[in-house]
C-alpha cells in the first residue's frame, strides 16, 4: 500500500484525531490514483492510520480509520465492521416497530467519510460523496447485505461530480431492485417517500427528534409549519391533536407529497391547509392567528462568505414569526446552515425577540438525532441546531 507522509510539526491534528488532511500538512504525496486507500504516515516512520486519496485537491487525503496497528482495510471483513459500528447505534436506538426509516452512515460523523447512507423501510439510498468510496461501493453493497439491506440505490450528489470525479449516477446499484416509492413509518407516523424525485435522499430524517417535541405543544394548537416540504412536523401536531395546520412550501410536488401523507394517516381534511407559496411572503400577508409556528427553512449559508446574508435572512424570518404568533404561543425555529453556528444562531434569534419587543423564552435547544451523530473530533459535522421559544 502507497504511504503518505505528515510533516515534521504537523501531526497535532492526527494526535486528535481530525480526519482531514490538508496539502499543507504533507511531507511526501505518494504516486496513487484519485480514490485510492493510502497507509498514512509521521516523519518519523510511524503509523497513523489509513485515508481516500484526492491529489489535487485541498483535502488530499481523509483518514477512516486512526491506528498504530497494520490493518488489513482492503478486505471485506474491514468494512462489514465499520458498517456493523454504525448499524449497532441504529439498531439498540431507533429502529423499532415505530420508526424504520433512518440515517445508518453519517460520513465523518460515523468515521466513514465519503458515505451517506440512509435507510428506507428495506431499502437504503447510499450517497458516495468521494471517489475512495465509489470505489470501495461493493464493499459497501456486500456490508449491507449482510445486515439484511438487499435493495440499494445510488443517489450522486451534483457537486460530487465537479470535486473528485465521481461519475453522478442514480439507480438501483444492487442485484435486487425495489421501488422508488417506499411507504416508511416514523414515530408511528406514516410517509410515503420518493426516493428518485425526493429532496435530499427523499425525506428529512434529521428532525425526527424534533418532531417528537412538537407533540407536546399542539393539542389544539392552531399550526403553522412553513418549508414544510412533505410534512413531518404537521402529520406529527394533527397526531397530537393540534385543531388547524397549515403546511407552507414553495415546492408544488412537496406540497403533492404532503397531501399523500394526509391521506395515509387518515387526516380529516378539514384539519389541515396546504399553500404552495414564498414563506416569507405568505407569513407577512396572512392575516391568521397561530399558537404555534415551525421555521425550518433550507441552508441560507452555504459558505462562509454567505453568512451575512442568510443572518439577514433568518432575522427577518424570526421577526415575522414573533410578529404574528398569539401571545403564549410556541416557535419551533431552526438553522441547518453548517456555517451558522449555534452561538451566532442564537445571537440572530435574540436580535429578531428584541425587534419584535416580547418577551421570549428558551424552552428547548434542540440538535440532529443519535442517526446523525458528531464525531468529537470532527466539529463540522454539526450543522442542525434548534430554538423552542415561549412568545409571550
Ligand atoms: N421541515 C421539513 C424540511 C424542510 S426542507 C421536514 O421536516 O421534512 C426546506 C423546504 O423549504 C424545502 O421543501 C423547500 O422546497 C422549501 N423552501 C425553500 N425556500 C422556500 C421559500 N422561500 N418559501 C417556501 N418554501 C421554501
Amino acid at each position: 500500500m502507497k504511504k503518505l507522509i505528515i510533516k515534521k510539526g504537523r501531526e497535532r491534528a492526527f494526535i486528535n484525531r481530525h480526519p482531514w488532511v490538508y496539502s499543507g500538512a504533507v511531507q511526501e504525496l505518494p504516486e496513487a490514483e484519485i480514490g485510492e486507500i493510502l497507509s498514512v504516515y509521521s516523519f518519523d516512520n510511524r503509523l497513523i492510520g489509513y485515508g481516500f486519496y484526492a491529489p489535487g485537491t485541498q483535502i488530499v487525503c481523509r483518514v477512516f480509520e486512526y491506528t498504530a496497528e497494520e490493518t488489513d482495510v482492503l478486505s471485506q471483513q474491514y468494512w462489514t465492521d465499520k458498517l456493523g459500528k454504525a448499524f449497532v447505534i441504529r439498531e439498540r436506538f431507533i429502529l423499532s416497530g415505530q420508526t424504520n426509516a433512518f440515517r445508518l452512515v453519517n460520513a465523518e460523523g460515523d468515521f466513514f467519510p465519503g458515505l451517506i447512507a440512509d435507510v428506507y423501510n428495506d431499502t437504503v439510498v447510499i450517497q458516495l460523496l468521494i471517489k475512495g468510496t465509489e470505489l470501495i461501493k461493493d464493499f459497501i453493497i456486500n456490508a449491507l447485505e449482510e445486515f439484511g439491506y438487499k435493495k440499494v440505490y445510488l443517489k450522486a450528489k451534483d457537486v460530487t461530480g465537479r470535486l473528485e470525479g465521481v461519475k453522478t449516477l442514480k439507480g438501483w446499484i444492487s442485484k435486487e431492485e425495489g421501488s422508488p416509492e417506499i411507504e416508511i413509518v416514523e414515530n408511528g407516523v406514516k410517509f410515503q417517500v420518493n426516493i428518485e424525485t425526493g429532496q435530499k435522499t427523499g425525506f428529512f430524517l434529521d428532525q425526527r427528534d424534533a418532531r417528537m417535541l412538537i407533540k407536546e405543544y399542539s393539542k389544539g394548537a392552531k399550526v403553522c409549519n412553513t418549508f414544510s416540504y412533505s410534512g413531518g412536523f404537521s402529520l406529527y401536531a394533527l397526531e397530537a391533536g393540534a385543531e388547524l395546520v397549515h403546511s407552507v412550501d414553495s415546492s408544488k410536488a412537496a406540497i403533492e407529497l404532503i397531501d399523500k401523507n394526509l391521506e395515509l394517516n387518515g387526516v380529516k381534511p378539514e384539519k389541515h391547509e396546504s399553500y404552495a407559496e414564498d414563506v416569507f411572503k405568505f407569513l407577512k400577508k396572512t392575516e391568521n392567528k397561530y399558537d404555534l409556528i415551525v421555521l425550518d427553512p433550507p441552508a441560507f449559508a452555504k459558505t462562509a462568505k454567505a453568512v451575512p446574508n442568510a443572518s439577514r435572512g433568518y432575522k427577518e424570518l424570526n421577526l415575522t414569526a414573533f410578529r404574528k404568533i398569539n401571545p403564549g404561543g410556541i416557535v419551533f425555529t431552526f438553522s441547518c446552515s453548517q456555517k451558522i453556528t449555534r452561538d451566532l444562531f442564537r445571537k440572530i434569534v435574540f436580535g429578531a425577540a428584541a425587534d419584535a419587543k416580547r418577551n421570549i423564552r428558551i424552552l428547548h435547544q434542540t440538535t440532529q438525532p443519535p442517526d446523525h451523530p458528531i464525531n468529537i473530533y470532527h466539529p463540522e459535522n454539526e450543522y442542525l441546531k434548534g430554538l423552542v421559544l415561549y412568545v409571550e
